[in-house]
């Protein structure tokens, strides 16, 4: 199959495009001036159902909908765009837009990123003990965009989080001084984005530095949702998975962290094909998605994508809160919501599907879970736990917020019992000021490196 990429730019050459409706198109139009807009002829032919197509979850998951800007916001911009104003005008209002959309959040762009030798690590983020993500340059894009996308201001210009080829040394001196790291998390955007020799190049860098730290070697992708052919018909597609089995041959474990929204994509002959071929390269797969309004808010929707993922050997691993950044007021659903979706889907399944964790919110401190809803001493509570910390001492010991029915995230939360703080926040405070982990060796100074 060969892949056909449509945007902003040759939207009227979409080939369903007569089945739009000039709202739709509009809405698109605006929208994806603020927000990132791309889309292919998979997802379009395959995934979508056209014939209802308003409020199908494929639809709202890849197409840009008005609601996802504020009403004030979208009549502003569409009255620019009708008028015609002054391409400068227009990017200065864009912008404004961007900025309150909360584009950087849980301090991404100052924190977890090191400093090696008075240079700042710009690709990579060392926030988990264990685990480095780490952003190839080339992969900064993807198959199709996300609607929700929590990484969207690294492709509106944003943001920028790249890893240049000629940082790979570097980045394998941090790995060396810093022999806690296990993980090596290549993210993107969508790392599968590039081709294969690309991608083959930074990992050999990892497999040939003699780093006997190095286990796992996760990739970060959508592609088996938005291109499956990546794994079947690429020109590259047998030499990826070469690639795969290479790695797993020198006994690193490989997982695709495979992003996975809702049960539709794993119905088509293309994306049961590429499961079964990555698979067959002892290569393990793990889902991960975040819980979105309009798109997965049902525990039907979870259970049914929990059991087929485990049909398909896929192992469910993480249900995430929507992030407070981008559309966040469209596709949030309330903690006490998610607590009750994740629930009852969670009970729906065998313990075989119970490897999920969630719903979680990757929030400054770490990720925090939502582990119930109870009543103590009168009080109704949530309990929730780090499953991961910037302190690791953090994880796993229940704490408590106040209940709240609005709440949708971390920052909406108080302590409850009147306390007058969350018990890791001063800690988290001063790691803060020294953007240092526990333990993380920084090196400032010159040194000589082998
Ligand atoms: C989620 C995440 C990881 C990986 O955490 P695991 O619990 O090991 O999957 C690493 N770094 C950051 C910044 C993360 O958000
Ligand atoms: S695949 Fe990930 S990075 Fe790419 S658009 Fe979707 S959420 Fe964003």
């Amino acid at each position: 199959m060969k892949y056909q990429v449509y945007a902003r730019h040759n939207l009227d050459k979409i080939p369903i495009y007569g089945k739009l409706s000039k709202e739709q198109i509009q809405s698109i139009r605006i929208v994806s001036e603020v927000l990132p807009f791309k889309t292919n002829n998979y997802v379009i032919n395959e995934l979508i159902d056209w014939d209802n197509y308003h409020e199908d979850p494929m639809f709202i998951l890849n197409f840009p909908q008005k609601e996802m800007l504020k009403p004030s916001q979208f009549k502003a911009l569409s009255a620019l765009v009708e008028n015609n104003v002054s391409k400068a005008d227009l990017a200065k209002y864009i912008h404004e837009v961007q900025l309150n959309l909360n584009p950087h959040p849980a301090g991404q762009l100052e924190h977890n990123i090191p400093t090696l030798k008075g240079e700042k690590l710009s690709g990579i983020q060392h926030k988990y003990r264990e685990t480095i993500l780490f952003f190839p340059s080339q992969g900064q894009t993807c198959h199709a965009y996300c609607t929700f996308c929590f990484r969207w201001p690294q492709f509106t210009g944003l943001n920028e989080l790249k890893f240049a080829m000629k940082q790979t040394s570097l980045v394998i001196s941090y790995l060396k001084e810093n022999p806690s790291i296990t993980d090596i998390l290549i993210t993107g955007g969508d790392p599968m984005i590039m081709k294969t020799e690309m991608l083959e190049r930074y990992i050999n860098a990892f497999l040939n530095a003699d780093l006997p730290q190095l286990k796992t070697i996760r990739i970060g992708t959508k592609s088996l949702s938005f291109w499956p052919y990546r794994y079947l018909s690429d020109p590259d597609s047998k030499e990826l998975l070469d690639l795969f089995r290479k790695v797993n041959d020198r006994g690193i474990h490989l997982a695709l962290m495979a992003h996975i929204n809702h049960p539709r994509e794993l119905e088509t002959d293309a994306v049961k094909e590429a499961i079964a071929r990555i698979r067959e390269t002892g290569t393990q797969i793990r889902s991960q998605s975040p819980l979105l309004q309009h798109i997965n808010d049902k525990p039907a929707v979870w259970a049914h994508m929990w059991k087929e993922q485990v049909n398909l050997g896929i192992i469910p691993y993480y249900m995430f809160v929507a992030r407070d950044t981008g559309a966040q007021s469209y596709f949030g659903v309330s903690l006490e919501e998610a607590h009750r979706i994740f629930n009852e889907a969670y009970q729906q399944v065998s313990g075989i599907g119970r490897t999920v964790r969630g719903p979680s919110m990757s929030a400054g401190p770490g990720k925090v879970r939502i582990v119930g809803i109870t009543e103590v001493q009168g009080e109704k509570v949530f309990v929730l736990e780090f499953l991961q910390g910037r302190n690791p001492e953090w994880v796993g010991k229940p704490f408590f917020a106040a209940f709240d029915s609005q709440a949708q995230w971390l920052d909406d939360l108080v302590p409850a019992f009147g306390e007058k703080e969350f018990f890791y926040e001063q800690e988290y405070e001063k790691l803060l000021k020294v953007d240092k982990l526990p333990g993380q060796t920084l090196t400032t100074e010159k040194k000589q490196y082998a």
